[in-house]
């Protein structure tokens, strides 16, 4: 056992997957968790017939990071890929569903987009790099290369199906780092594609798109459980972490059922949310405080709905659908949840997950949900040719969902590289830095481990 003492605040993938990496490698490492179970975001339950993920619903296996814990904690037979259908996604367009092309060919025969929006995506190459990529939003970005109806049948519902966040405000360099980065180095995206797929391939990396998406037969959280089980009673739970101070060591304050503890370390890795932190941190920096706060976490409702499979008129041959701001409907989009993965329902039964809120809806609150729900359902179902009413109502709302890396994300990076090198020891991480998918949280975690290590062996 190396003698160095490792406090990782937080049990979500972040923290488990970087305890992971460190227990591996024989570092004393203790994570401290404020609920009773792992997993953070990632919740699944199973009520009747069907299995629910309030959380991610899957992960991209962007990296082989993930296989490579799998296999550590003994899941890869639970590890699932989604079904073939699981590739088709729709994007709704006049209240009717319209496949996302996913070739030249479909490209030129969809109806998504209009003679005019073809042409001018073929223009891409020629359009020159971007004088201000530095406070430009992934709207302004698109809208210049790729042209207006791309941006609003595209872009528009890709962004709120990945970060439920709104395009105008969102950095294209903190939020799409590649696609900033095919335009910087490449010139442009289509010419950078070509040539970065060449350079995945010699770093053994998926690229998002041909990533192949993974969840687990029993649901996302049999991941985080089966890491936390692993490291045994390394990890303590409803051991609320509340203040860091410095003396000769970091002194982490924490209470278990109203008993205060702490715990000395050399190192603290938190992977909380920046909000979160703001408040442990009290006393130590009050410019990161303004930092940490300043990150945006809009409210998302998930609504998970079931019904008798004979009530449903849409063929369910996809993903799912997600919905540009331009249609103004009262939800963000739909997962099939049932058709991209097995063990979601039972065969009679089919299951979907809806999103509701996100950066295009910051005043969704507890309130109005009831109201909202009533309206989701109807919108969805007229969607779908739904004749009937589901047998299975589950919502979870989520204060704070996602961080949105928005213009001038990259002050609050610089700002936390910054505080890392003037506090040696303290490593900040989680999903408001380099990522918020499940793939990136688990790339970060192996650079994570890296950083101590080095830290470590000076
Ligand atoms: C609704 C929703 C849907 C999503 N869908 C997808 C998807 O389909 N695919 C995808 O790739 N990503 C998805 N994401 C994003 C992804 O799930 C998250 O970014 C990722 O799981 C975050 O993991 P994390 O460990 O960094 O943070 P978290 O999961 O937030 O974990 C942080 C942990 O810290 C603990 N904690 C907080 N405060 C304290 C404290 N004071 N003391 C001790 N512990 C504390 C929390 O209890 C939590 O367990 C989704 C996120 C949400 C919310």
């Amino acid at each position: 056992m190396k003698n160095k003492k490792i406090t990782i605040l937080g049990a979500g993938i972040t923290g488990l997957a970087t305890a992971h990496w460190l227990n591996k490698d024989d570092y004393d490492v203790t994570i401290l968790e404020s609920k009773g179970s792992p997993g953070g975001s990632m919740i699944t339950e199973k009520v009747n017939d069907f299995l629910i993920d309030f959380g991610p619903n899957s992960g991209l296996e962007t990296t082989p990071k993930i296989r490579e814990i799998v296999n550590d904690v003994g899941l890869s037979n639970e590890m699932i890929y989604a079904n073939e259908e699981g590739n088709t996604r729709y994007i709704l367009k006049n209240n009717s569903l319209i496949a996302l092309p996913t070739s030249p060919g479909k490209f030129l025969k969809t109806n998504l987009f209009s003679i005019k929006a073809k042409l001018r995506l073929m223009k891409e190459p020629f359009v020159g790099k971007s004088n201000d990529g530095y406070y430009q939003s992934i709207a302004e970005f698109v809208e210049r290369r790729l042209g207006k109806e791309f941006l609003d049948y595209a872009i528009d519902p890709f962004v709120s199906g990945v970060f439920a966040g709104d395009p105008t405000k969102l950095s294209v360099q903190s939020a799409f780092p590649k696609l900033y980065r095919l335009e910087e180095k490449y010139g442009g995206l289509i010419k950078g594609m070509i040539r970065g797929a060449k350079e995945r391939k010699q770093r053994n990396e998926e690229s998002k798109q041909s990533a192949k998406m993974f969840s687990f037969i029993n649901g996302m959280q049999s991941f985080p459980r089966a890491i936390a089980k692993s490291l045994g009673d390394k990890v303590i739970y409803n051991a609320a972490i509340t203040k860091i101070q410095k003396e000769d060591k970091w002194l982490v304050n924490y209470s278990v059922n109203g008993e205060e503890k702490v715990l000395k370390s050399d190192i603290v890795f938190s992977s909380i949310p920046s909000y979160k932190l703001s408040k442990i941190f009290s006393g130590v920096d009050n410019s990161l405080l303004k930092h940490l706060e300043d990150i945006y976490y809009p409210p998302v409702l998930v609504l998970y709905l079931g019904y008798e499979k004979d009530i449903i008129g849409k063929k369910l041959d996809g993903f799912g659908f997600l919905i540009p701001s331009k249609e103004r409907k009262k939800y963000l989009g739909a997962i099939w949840t049932s058709t991209i993965f097995k063990n979601r329902a039972t065969e009679d039964k089919a299951s979907f997950t809806i999103f509701v809120g996100g950066a295009r809806n910051p005043n969704l609150s507890e309130d109005i949900l009831d109201e909202t729900i009533d309206e989701v359902i109807k919108e969805f179902q007229s969607i779908m040719n739904i004749k009937g009413s589901p047998i299975l109502i589950q919502k979870k709302f989520w204060k704070k969902a996602i961080p949105q890396y928005n213009l001038g994300h990259i002050e609050h990076e610089k700002y936390f590289d910054n505080f890392e090198t003037e506090n040696p020891g303290i490593f900040l991480g989680g999903n408001y830095r380099g990522g918020i998918s499940v793939g990136d949280c688990i790339k970060n975690s192996y650079l994570n481990y890296e950083k101590i290590k080095n830290y470590i062996n000076g």
